[in-house]
């Protein structure tokens, strides 16, 4: 994500002055900031921030289309990170229901820090300590969920940024991986496109329920293959958001998955020095 120490410095200082739970009044700080809030019944966009070049003023427009609270939170959140973020004092556009509470790459870089400012505001790692602690799981995501009024999509987002042990969080859309969001210490790429079969979320897309909790799948369902043991396997669990024809999983490595007499060459040699946190088991 584009300047993270500005966006950092933003929810920082934003934090300091609203307080570490702002994120669920939000609206009540709108008012200090200089801004006004309407709905629309838009379909093209989820949010827009309207505001005249220079004047420290604007207009927030959220689509009354949003299906659920902790998304329209995370799109007001969004929105106010185009209004208060340095670098982005002169960016207008209306944002569109892909771009919100998404990690795909291909998004501009003003919409990616946008809601990399929202994730950050509505769930800052100081109410999640106990949370990101232990083992990633939906509980956890449901926890963060509860705490912050976040959907399960952004919280699990948030989840697997936070977390130390191997674990991504990936969205799929109508029986294809749209986007994921790993852990430091995931290490391994997910393959985008077309489900595999042997995952649970394929089956999710065939109107069958996933199991109740992580299950085992063979690593190749999800992962390249380069580097892997032939019999690898990590854990899934998956949960149909039907209202977005979208599925949900956590990916957790539990168990060492890599060649071992292979080097890792996607793995930066740094990491098992100063910043790894967590060896792999
Ligand atoms: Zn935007």
């Amino acid at each position: 994500v584009e300047r993270p120490n500005e966006i950092e410095a933003t929810v920082a200082a934003f934090l300091r002055r609203f307080g570490d739970d702002c994120g669920v009044r939000l609206e009540q700080t709108l008012t200090d900031l200089g801004l006004d809030l309407q709905h629309r019944d838009a379909v093209t966009y989820e949010g827009a921030l309207l505001k005249f070049k220079g004047v420290p003023r604007g207009t927030i427009v959220l689509s009354m289309r949003i299906p659920d609270a902790g998304r329209r939170r995370f799109t007001l959140a969004h929105e106010v990170g185009h209004y208060v973020l340095p670098s982005q004092r002169d960016s207008l556009q209306p944002c569109s229901k892909r771009s919100i509470e998404s990690w795909d790459k291909s998004l501009g870089l003003q919409e990616a820090a946008a809601n990399q400012f929202a994730a950050e505001l509505l769930m800052p790692t100081n109410r999640l300590r106990d949370v990101i602690v232990e083992p990633p799981t939906f509980e956890g995501v449901k926890a963060i969920a509860d705490i912050c009024g976040t959907s399960l999509t952004a919280s699990a987002s948030r989840l697997s940024e936070l977390t130390s042990f191997r674990m991504a969080t990936v969205w799929s859309q109508a029986g294809r991986v749209r986007w994921y969001r790993a852990s430091a210490d995931f290490v391994r790429w997910v393959r985008k496109g077309d489900l595999s079969p042997e995952s649970y979320a394929y089956d999710a897309f065939r109107g069958m329920t996933p199991p109740d909790g992580y299950e085992s799948v063979p690593a190749r369902a999800w992962l390249f293959e380069k580097g892997l043991k032939e019999d690898a396997r990590i854990l899934e669990h998956s949960i149909a958001l039907t209202t977005y024809d979208a599925v949900l999983s956590l990916l957790l490595i539990a168990e060492e998955i890599e060649l071992s007499d292979e080097p890792d060459l996607a793995l930066d040699p740094d990491e098992f020095t100063t910043k790894r946190r967590r060896w792999p088991r």
